[in-house]
């Protein structure tokens, strides 16, 4: 039996362009037996994706992902953080507000480069939600300024282009501790997204697993074959739990959910599953 997951997956309650309940439908229909809710800083379209898992019959697991400073930025994924922890709301929320601090400043500086966009059309795009760069390429695209949200991310909005801004950010190993602390796994997201050689990875890796670093996202569509198979070594020699993730964020945005499965789904190990497993049960008796 194919028991196919995505362990990393965007909504509408962040830079994604489904609701949770859609997302999750669009998992049921693609045949998945579990996926996590990961957005950006939030863990508020959780009980809509859990609601939609139950009608649907796909696991859901809750799930956030954080940005942390290092040599420009790396994402650390949280699984079954306890969204009632005091300390970790407070965390979220300090994140969401260095979103809202940037935005203006990116939108002062396409002004600069003479692009014509005002706060109100990044807000037709985030619906309320904290704002991120996607929801500014997407308003880039909607004035007809870039013909694709590629292209705004390409001219404007990727590091070390004009209007990107950047935001105070938490240590990796702040990032790491507040999931812990809040009961939840802490897992190093896209690890082909850290610019260092596989030896420097191995051993950044080795250090953030004595900071309390619980899975490593061996398997993701940007990883060649040669790449995950050196993750899934790292794993081994540091005892973290391989996990899969597409980082999909919604039809026309990339990946669809589950990418990736059909090249790395019999290198994962049993365990991954075990854990996939435990953590949903851990959530039934809860
Ligand atoms: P933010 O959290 O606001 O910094 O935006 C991060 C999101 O922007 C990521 O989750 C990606 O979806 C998207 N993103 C970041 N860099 C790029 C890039 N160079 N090209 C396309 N999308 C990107
Ligand atoms: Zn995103
Ligand atoms: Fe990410
Ligand atoms: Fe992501």
């Amino acid at each position: 039996m194919s028991r196919r997951f995505d362990l990393h997956t965007h909504s509408t309650a962040s830079d994604g362009t489904q609701t949770p309940a859609q997302l999750v439908a669009d998992c049921a229909t693609r045949g998945l037996w579990a996926m996590a809710l990961t957005d950006h800083d939030t863990v508020d379209g959780v009980e809509e994706a859990r609601q939609a898992g139950d009608r649907l019959g796909v696991i859901v697991l809750s799930g956030v992902e954080l940005s942390a400073a290092f040599a420009g930025e790396l994402h650390i994924l949280g699984y079954g953080v306890d969204s009632s922890d005091e300390a970790f709301c407070v965390f979220l929320r300090r994140q969401r507000e260095e979103r809202e601090l940037r935005m203006p400043r990116m939108i002062a500086r396409l002004r600069d480069l003479g692009v014509n966009i005002a706060r109100e059309d990044v807000d037709r795009e985030t619906r309320g939600e904290a704002p991120g760069r996607p929801h500014l390429a997407r308003a880039l695209v909607r004035l007809g300024v870039c013909g694709s949200e590629q292209e705004a991310f390409d001219r404007f909005l990727a590091r070390e282009k004009p209007a990107y801004v950047s935001r105070s950010l938490p240590s990796t190993r702040e990032a790491i501790s507040a999931i812990r602390a809040a009961g939840g796994r802490a897992v190093l997201a896209h690890p082909v997204c850290i610019s260092l050689s596989q030896q420097e990875l191995a051993a950044l890796v080795a250090e953030f697993a004595r900071c309390g670093l619980w899975g490593l996202e061996a398997f993701y569509p940007e990883h060649s074959d040669a790449f995950a198979r050196a993750m899934l070594g790292i794993c081994r020699r540091t005892g973290l739990v391989p996990t899969l993730g597409s980082d999909c964020h919604g039809p026309g945005r990339g990946v669809p959910p589950a990418a990736g499965w059909e090249r790395f789904g019999s290198m994962i190990p049993q365990e991954t599953y075990d854990t996939i497993e435990a953590l949903a049960t851990h959530r039934r008796s809860n």
